[in-house]
């Protein structure tokens, strides 16, 4: 039985899966951690045959018995009905791709598998939730359309008007069954600020408000699923493998930590990071711990994060040696990040959106430096589509599409302007 305690709590007091999932944050504001790691046999995605198959045969050991496996069975065949192909670039080198979902970035195997096991958990105890996300980029469109029809959960999404591509906009705005969009006629604090707000104002208690960033569990352990099943489909990696992870804020690559921990041993990590560098400095020994820096912005907007909240649960599962033992970082700039993109473009002939191209970099600085010959993979995070004015610069190249994205323009939407304050928010509410 495992049980998950607060980063933040000395005694480890454990809580339940369902609470850590549908509490997101602990109430001492710590991440919930697990309280030990399952040791899994790896036929349990050696043999599947299916990401979907590896999620019922694994998640099981991370739930405990809170999730009847008939109705696991259904929520992760529901929500990861996705391909997420390894591609070959070269001899040693393959790319996993993780944008075959509904919006085209990783972002959907958490939001989906998370939704599907709050309607459960929510639908046993009759209760509703309203989510408030307040978003700038990826994490809001795969969240609106990960709990989508979950007739428990209502999603509010807030987002800064005329501060997001064309693109994002649009997969943000698009209607959907139990979900809202408001356009913030602010900046993106103002909506962050606004949701802050909402949380603790005395006339929306009884509300029952909800979020579901990125720091919660039941984002988290989907996203080990597809390192098990990347190796499932390759078995050449099962005996040596190293994954580089375009990272932000962390979440992706601790996925990738307990998907190792687990019993598929990865010899490396790398954490490949834009601009926004406080980890790669933390693993050089150039940062202390949690002295994070401002957000910067770049090209791979979606790994802006200048102070990765995943870090303190990465913490809390590793040692800084260890750490530091088991990842490699490194940060790439704009200009490398665009060289990289160009440069596979041309040799293989791989389309790289601008996050895995930070991760195409990071990895061929590694090799150089140390020389290691493992073979590698790369995740990539989002479709090329989402980024057509970055990639059609970069290459020289038409504004590269995607049918998925090119239907959006035709669908009914559902959004409404409002004013950046308290008030604005909840006369909506
Ligand atoms: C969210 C995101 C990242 C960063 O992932 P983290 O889990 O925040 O480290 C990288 N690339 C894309 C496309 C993303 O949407």
């Amino acid at each position: 039985m495992i049980g998950y305690y607060s980063t933040r709590d000395p005694q480890k007091n454990p809580v339940s899966f369902e609470e850590a999932l549908l509490k997101g944050l602990a109430s001492d504001g710590g991440l919930y951690v697990p309280d030990h790691i399952p040791s899994i046999d790896p036929k349990n995605w050696l043999e599947a045959t299916t990401i979907a198959e590896v999620g019922l045969n694994v998640l099981p050991y991370w739930l405990s018995q809170e999730v009847p496996l008939a109705v696991l069975d259904s929520i992760v065949r529901d929500a990861l009905n996705f391909p997420c192909p390894v591609v070959k670039l070269e001899e040693g080198l393959s790319v996993l791709e993780l944008f075959h979902g509904p919006t085209l970035s990783f972002k959907d195997f958490g939001a989906r598998t998370m939704a599907r096991l709050m309607q459960y958990f929510l639908q046993k105890r009759g209760e509703k939730r309203i989510i408030l996300v307040a978003t700038s980029g990826d994490t809001g469109s795969a969240v609106a359309d990960g709990f989508a029809g979950q007739d428990s959960i209502e999603v509010v999404l807030l987002y800064p008007k005329g501060k997001v591509s064309l693109v994002q906009e649009r997969q943000l705005i698009v209607w959907r069954p139990g979900v809202r969009a408001l356009a913030v006629a602010g900046n993106f604090d103002d909506c962050q600020r606004m949701v802050k707000e909402a949380f603790v104002d005395p006339e929306l208690s009884h509300l029952p408000l909800s979020s579901a960033n990125s720091i919660n569990i039941g984002r988290l352990l989907p996203q080990s699923l597809y390192y098990l099943w990347a190796v499932a489909q390759t078995p050449l990696l099962a005996e040596r493998v190293n994954f580089c992870v375009p990272s932000g804020n962390l979440g992706n690559l601790t996925g990738g930590i307990l998907g190792s921990l687990v019993g598929q041993p990865v010899q490396r990590f790398v954490a490949a990071h834009n601009d926004n560098h406080f980890f790669p400095d933390f693993l050089a020994g150039r940062a202390e711990a949690y002295h994070f820096l401002p957000t910067v912005a770049t090209v791979s907007n979606a790994m802006d994060v200048g102070s990765p909240s995943n870090f303190e649960r990465l913490y809390a599962l590793l040692t800084p040696q260890r750490m530091r033992e088991w990842i490699w970082g490194t940060t790439v700039s704009d200009a490398a990040t665009l060289e990289r993109m160009a440069h596979t473009y041309q040799t293989t002939g791989y389309l790289a959106d601008p996050h895995t191209s930070v991760g195409l970099e990071a990895l061929a600085r590694y090799r150089e430096q140390t020389g290691d010959t493992t073979p590698f993979v790369v995740l990539s995070c989002a479709h090329p589509a989402k980024f057509p004015e970055a990639v059609s610069k970069a290459l020289g190249i038409p504004e590269p599409k995607e049918a998925a994205l090119e239907a959006l323009w035709e669908q009914e939407t559902n959004v409404k302007t409002i004013e950046p304050s308290l008030q604005a928010l909840k006369s909506e509410l």
